[in-house]
């Protein structure tokens, strides 16, 4: 049932072969037409040999600046001026959980929502960088409202922005009531929110691994799975199920120390980060200059289905044998995969 779930997505992901394709290329990469960035390397900790100090470079400047320091940034904002005393949680009502699910509806159209409108509305910098030449779908009967980014809005502020206020909510009373473990330390808790990028790294590969088995596909994650051309409100358009799973990451904090301000940067990173990854641009062209924008590594498995289920920052897909880097190569190496399995079913 699995492999028959995986073969009918991979013939919806893939595209038909352009003019002037020939029977004996059928078998080569089909790309849709639009940018197609160079194939990526692994992190340089993880390639053979090990390079050390290229890997504090590339956490520097290709891992942190900029979109890993502006998550950061905007949940201390939020933390410090738009979330409510941890003493309110502390007799929990309906009310609280309503303020923190306004405060993300907010945040949400205002990140995700100023990226659609740059990118997708107003077009600012056309098709350059896009991996794609098409644009998001309308009048398509798959989508809510028979409209793909509607549709995407909808998944993403009623159920995203809701679990992740009433999961903030929970763990807020229980700091509140101190009955889980608190850092304390600015230095502490510092350390630990740096943490959060690789402990989410492990938690994001293993949620979606397992939501990639049926019947968790067909369930959830197959919701998800609609958007093959991507825009920023799909990256958490996500079925209610999947976002129980998504956003359960402040929960690794029950066991091990955090702190309330790591509860809100873990939920403001889950929810707004995929935006950008999901935008369907490569670069972000702004005020002359062009910026780290869209994700080729999810890109692919929006594209492929059965590759990339982590993300590059942990070579977790390597180790497992699904990488994809979008070189023709590792395209050979996931057709034999998928002849295999097909083989076996
Ligand atoms: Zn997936
Ligand atoms: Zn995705």
């Amino acid at each position: 049932m699995a492999a028959r779930a995986e073969r009918h997505h991979v013939e919806m992901a893939e595209y038909e072969p352009g003019l002037g394709e020939t029977a004996s290329l059928r078998t080569r990469m089909k790309r849709p037409r639009g940018y197609d960035p160079e194939p990526m390397d692994l992190p340089p900790l993880f390639q053979s040999p090990p390079r050390p100090l290229a890997m504090v470079r590339w956490l520097v400047t290709k891992f942190m600046w900029p979109q890993s320091l502006l998550w950061i940034a905007i949940s201390v904002v939020i933390y410090q001026l738009f979330t409510p005393g941890l003493e309110r949680f502390a007799s929990l009502g309906l009310g609280d959980i309503g303020l923190l699910w306004l405060r993300n509806t907010v945040l949400m159209l205002i990140v995700i929502g100023g990226q659609h409108w740059w990118l997708h509305m107003r077009r600012s910098q056309g098709t350059e960088f896009k991996y794609e030449e098409r644009w998001l779908a309308k009048n398509r009967k798959t989508f809510l409202f028979n409209d793909q980014t509607r549709d995407n809005m909808f998944y993403t502020l009623v159920s995203g922005g809701g679990i992740a206020a009433v999961y903030e909510a929970i763990m807020f009373r229980l700091y509140a009531t101190e009955s889980i473990p608190q850092l304390s330390s600015l230095w502490a808790i510092g350390a630990m929110t740096f943490a959060v990028f690789w402990i989410e790294g492990v938690h994001f590969y293993a949620n979606h691994r397992l939501l990639h088995v049926d019947p968790l596909y067909r369930w959830a994650h197959a919701l998800h799975h609609r958007n093959v051309n991507t825009g920023p409100w799909s990256g958490i358009s996500m079925h209610p199920l999947e976002h129980l799973l998504y956003l359960s990451l402040p929960f690794v904090f029950l066991v091990i120390p955090g702190s309330p301000f790591i509860v809100t940067f873990c939920l403001v990173y889950l929810m707004i980060s995929p935006s950008p990854s999901h935008s369907g641009f490569d670069r972000f062209k702004f005020v002359g200059a062009d910026f780290h924008g869209g994700d080729y590594f999810h890109n692919l498995h929006h594209r492929y289905f059965e590759v990339n289920y982590g993300m590059l920052l942990l070579p977790l897909d390597k180790w497992f044998g699904t990488f994809h880097d979008g070189s023709q190569e590792a395209h050979e190496q996931m057709k034999d995969r998928r002849r295999s399995t097909a083989d076996l079913a």
